[in-house]
């Protein structure tokens, strides 16, 4: 029989069956910011974003994978204020996971961490398709994303009790860097404090409250409609009035309007990414905070 020393076999067995060893957890994201912000907070766990940068997060299939996974989560996180309305629900239900149903402990929305901007108190069905519960794009407002770190660490620390002091220094450690970050990007960020801008749907609404920009101008006529030829013949008189420095569009958003309206008045069409994508070189929330201001000022 061969002998084995037991005490080195002893350690390794409890570092597998003890702390991030044994605890893997499957994190589901509806889009692509908050995996990123998952991948800050946990960077162990296995985390899974329903949604591309390219994609309208509004309007996404029910598809089998997206279903799989999310039965399969330990956490979800979604932006909430009714942005994924048409299609998490259904995602919930067929998924069949009891932490993920409404009002599981798995189901966190990033807006329940926070105040939205432009809550309405009523809503009719003439105002097309908008947010009645506030603005849901709040992932361009550093402060607020801060806040729902803070919220979607604790509900790491209870999903994985064992790991809590770890989620604790990853948010320490990611709100240091964060903060330091933001003062940066303010100092840089200056100039475009009282600039004018005309944009696709209120997708950068909480980067214009965070920088002093103003959107003179939508493209959309009513949130959700495209824009249309009489829609864009009021926006080329917005445009010479209010001498907007840019059409800002988003990469999931048809560029034509914009293209167009570019053409007529001379204002630069630019095209931000709403999302981290690691494809286009975006690969964390710090990359497309930099992008973003960086392709802003050089218009600016
Ligand atoms: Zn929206």
């Amino acid at each position: 029989m061969v002998r084995i020393n037991s005490k080195p076999l002893f350690a390794l067995l409890l570092s597998l069956f003890s702390g991030s060893a044994l605890a893997q957890l499957n994190l589901f994201a509806c889009e692509p910011e908050y995996a990123a912000l998952f991948k800050e907070l946990a960077p162990e766990a296995n985390v899974y974003s329903a949604t591309t940068a390219k994609q309208d997060p509004h309007q996404v299939q029910a598809r089998p994978s997206l279903i799989s996974k999310l039965r399969r989560a330990d956490l979800a996180l979604c932006a909430g204020a009714d942005l994924e309305v048409g299609w998490l629900p259904m995602l919930q239900m067929k998924a069949n996971n009891a932490k993920m149903r409404p009002g599981g402990d798995g189901m966190l929305f990033a807006s329940d961490f926070i105040d939205n901007l432009d809550q309405r108190d009523s809503v009719s069905r003439f105002d097309g398709d908008v947010h009645a519960d506030g603005n849901p794009h709040m992932h361009f407002d550093p402060y607020r994303l801060l806040q729902v770190a803070k919220g979607v660490s604790q509900a790491l620390a209870q999903t994985d009790p064992d790991n809590s002091a770890s989620y604790q220094a990853n948010l320490q450690r990611f709100e240091q860097k964060w903060q330091s970050a933001i003062s940066t990007w303010e100092q840089k960020a200056a100039p475009l404090k009282g600039t004018k801008v005309i944009a696709y749907h209120s997708s950068f609404r909480y980067l214009y409250h965070w920088l002093g920009m103003q959107q003179v101008g939508d493209l959309e006529p009513k949130p959700g409609l495209p824009p249309s030829s009489s829609h864009l013949a009021k926006l080329v008189n917005i445009a010479k009035e209010q001498q907007p420095m840019a059409i800002l569009v988003t990469g999931y958003q048809d560029p034509r309007g914009g293209e167009w309206l570019s053409s007529r008045t001379q204002v630069p069409l630019l095209i931000l990414p709403m999302s981290v994508s690691e494809k286009d070189g975006i690969n964390d929330l710090f990359d497309l905070y930099d992008t973003v201001i960086d392709s802003l000022l050089a218009v600016e």
